[in-house]
């Protein structure tokens, strides 16, 4: 495996990065987690405007330009001959000392790992996911923004863990306020009566590209979709319930704190999504032109 690191390309036992980097001692730095299909990255444009504004709120300068970050991006991918696969781009604020200083931290670091991916197993797509809701709440807008991706991500992997413990691979997380804003790395969406439904970006959400994506599909297929808020209620009594994010693509749930959702099988608004997605990924129909 061949690593991006600043310039340069590194085999994996080569990669390596200073432990006194704050992207390591503070979580200080940003993220994205990108999907190729057949060689090509989706929504490349999108994943790098997010990083972008990530990195404005955190006041980390990237040090490339977005055209570089992009050809570094599909030159690693190329590189590793990733077909079908993921890429994961971080911007470290670079190293520091070992106090808070963000403007001793003069380099920031960018790294772009691109590998293969594992998916959430094949057989949970058919038969659907069981989570429970978390007690850790997703971070809100007097702390951290949740539409800031970075490095920090303990809010989610303590609700993951909470999820783990309940028997589950995904854990929903309410925002400060009580309703739902999302799963611990995909966004949440309903169907209820034939309406699709996802909480707002006021709900406390990271706006998925894959989430906007599904919305776009919905429109094209002539169903009704709906950003509101929702209460846990909303989705125990929902027809159908599925996740969206670049890693899970759209996957189904079925049971919900012990609560089954419409027939406890993938319902068929989420297979009519699931299937156009599918679709359009393959034939980079909707991916924006990368820059
Ligand atoms: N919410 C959170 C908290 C995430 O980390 C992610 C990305 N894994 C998503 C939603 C889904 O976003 P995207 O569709 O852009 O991958």
């Amino acid at each position: 495996m061949k690593i991006y690191i600043s310039g340069e390309w590194f085999d994996q036992e080569n990669a390596k990065i200073s432990v006194l980097d704050h992207g390591l001692l503070y979580g200080d730095g940003v993220f994205e987690g990108l999907r190729a299909y057949s060689g090509v990255v989706f929504r490349l444009q999108e994943h790098l405007d997010r990083l972008w504004n990530s990195a404005k709120g955190l006041m980390i300068d990237i040090p490339l330009s977005k055209e570089q970050m992009a050809e570094a991006v599909n030159k690693t991918v190329a590189m590793n001959e990733i077909s079908d696969g993921y890429v994961r781009l971080i911007v470290t604020r670079g190293v520091g000392t070992l106090g808070l200083d963000a403007h001793l931290c003069k380099n920031p670091q960018v790294i772009i790992i691109a590998a293969h991916l594992a998916l959430y197993p094949k057989e949970l797509y058919e038969t659907g996911l069981d989570i429970v809701t978390a007690a850790t709440v997703r971070n809100n807008n007097c702390a951290l923004s949740p539409q800031i991706k970075s490095l920090n991500y303990l809010n989610n992997i303590m609700a993951k863990i909470e999820g783990h413990l309940a028997g589950c691979a995904e854990a929903l997380m309410l925002n400060s306020k009580g309703e739902i804003a999302e799963c611990t790395g995909d966004n949440i969406f309903i169907v209820k009566s034939g309406v699709l439904s996802t909480p707002g970006t006021d709900s406390c959400i990271l706006e998925g590209i894959t989430r906007n994506a599904v919305l776009e599909i919905a429109a094209e297929l002539g169903i009704l979709c709906r950003e509101t808020s929702l209460t846990r209620q909303d989705v125990y009594s929902a027809d159908e319930c599925f996740l969206t994010g670049s890693g899970a693509e759209l996957i189904p749930v079925v049971k919900v704190d012990g609560r089954t959702i419409g027939t406890g099988k993938p319902g068929e608004v989420t297979k009519r999504l699931h299937e156009r997605f599918h679709q359009f990924t393959r034939n980079n129909g909707y991916a924006t032109k990368n820059p």
